[in-house]
């Protein structure tokens, strides 16, 4: 069999951003206000802070402005859901982020509770997963939406298919596969207590590897033709598949990186100028 093709997820999120700038700069020209992001961080963990600063930098990059909300590590729950309440009531703030992980002291599901459904851009709220299962309009966790636009691009319809998604995290694994659900896959998650993940992963035409384990799924284990997104990210650039195995099995792949990470951030963008033009009712 052939190599598989590559997802391109570099090109694609290049296209997203350039029209959520366009539509940022038309917003900004007809309500004289820019789509505002709020990003809050508790603490100084040096990977969220890059991860912070590249979002606000792309966001810059494409006329969003930042709002950036520091927080010392030991802020406390009470303290975080003030300061999102907050900024949820702020009418010049449309989208916040709170960067995860937020510290063990901090209940981290009252803090994302604390964001107004309408400024959720990141997709972390129940209000958001609600939507996202029910397949309504709503705004979807950054990565799996990313995932989704991804799948599209290349024309598979997860309809019919079986996916198998390999992690089951709040922001990942599980919106990812309630958003193939909702489009009519036939789903199986998998987690570290499945057994026998090689035997599950090979019976699926679409596999979400989201796991946090380096090159964790193997070529072997994927069924011929099917197609391979590998959400991980791990040191030295090395993704949750064995992607030099993979590559020889599935039809289709994204790289790491190039593939699902630069998705994330673009989805994030052009939700935070959906919920602009909403707040800002100019659409
Ligand atoms: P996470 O919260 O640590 O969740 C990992 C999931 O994998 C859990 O559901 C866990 O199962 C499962 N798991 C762990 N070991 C396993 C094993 N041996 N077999 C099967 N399942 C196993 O991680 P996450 O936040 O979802 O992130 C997953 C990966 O995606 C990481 O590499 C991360 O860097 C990457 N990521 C990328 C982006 C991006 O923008 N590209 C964004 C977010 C995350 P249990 O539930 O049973 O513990």
């Amino acid at each position: 069999m052939s190599q598989a093709r590559l997802m391109d997820g570099t090109a694609l999120a290049r296209r997203i951003v350039e029209d959520a700038a366009k539509r940022a700069a038309a917003l900004t020209d007809r309500s004289g206000a820019a789509p505002c992001l709020a990003t809050v961080l508790v603490g100084e963990d040096p990977a969220s802070v890059t991860y912070v600063r590249m979002k606000q930098n792309r966001c810059r990059r494409a006329g969003i402005t930042s709002r950036h909300v520091a927080l010392p590590a030991a802020t406390t729950t009470e303290e975080l859901v003030g300061t999102l309440e907050a900024l949820s009531a702020d009418p010049g703030v449309h989208g916040i982020l709170l960067q995860h992980p937020v510290g063990e002291h901090i209940d981290e599901r009252a803090a994302f509770e604390a964001i107004a459904p309408e400024k959720d851009v990141d997709g972390v709220t129940f209000a958001s997963f609600a939507t996202m299962s029910f397949g309504l309009p709503g705004f979807v966790s950054c990565t799996p939406g990313g995932i989704m636009r991804l799948l599209d691009e290349y024309d598979v319809d997860p309809a019919g298919k079986r996916a198998v998604v390999v992690g089951r995290s709040a922001i990942l694994g599980k919106p990812a596969g309630m958003l193939l659900l909702a489009r009519d896959a036939t789903v199986t998650y998998c987690h570290s207590r499945t057994r026998d993940l090689s035997s599950v992963v090979r019976e699926a035409d679409i596999v979400v590897a989201a796991v946090g384990r380096p090159r964790l799924v193997r070529g072997q284990d994927i069924k011929p033709g099917a197609v391979v997104i590998d959400a991980g990210y791990n040191a030295g650039n090395v993704g949750d598949v064995d992607f030099d195995s993979a590559v020889e099995r599935a039809s289709l792949i994204t790289p790491v990186p190039g593939g699902v990470g630069p998705m994330t951030i673009a989805t994030l963008l052009e939700q935070t100028v959906d919920a602009a033009e909403r707040q800002l009712r100019v659409a």
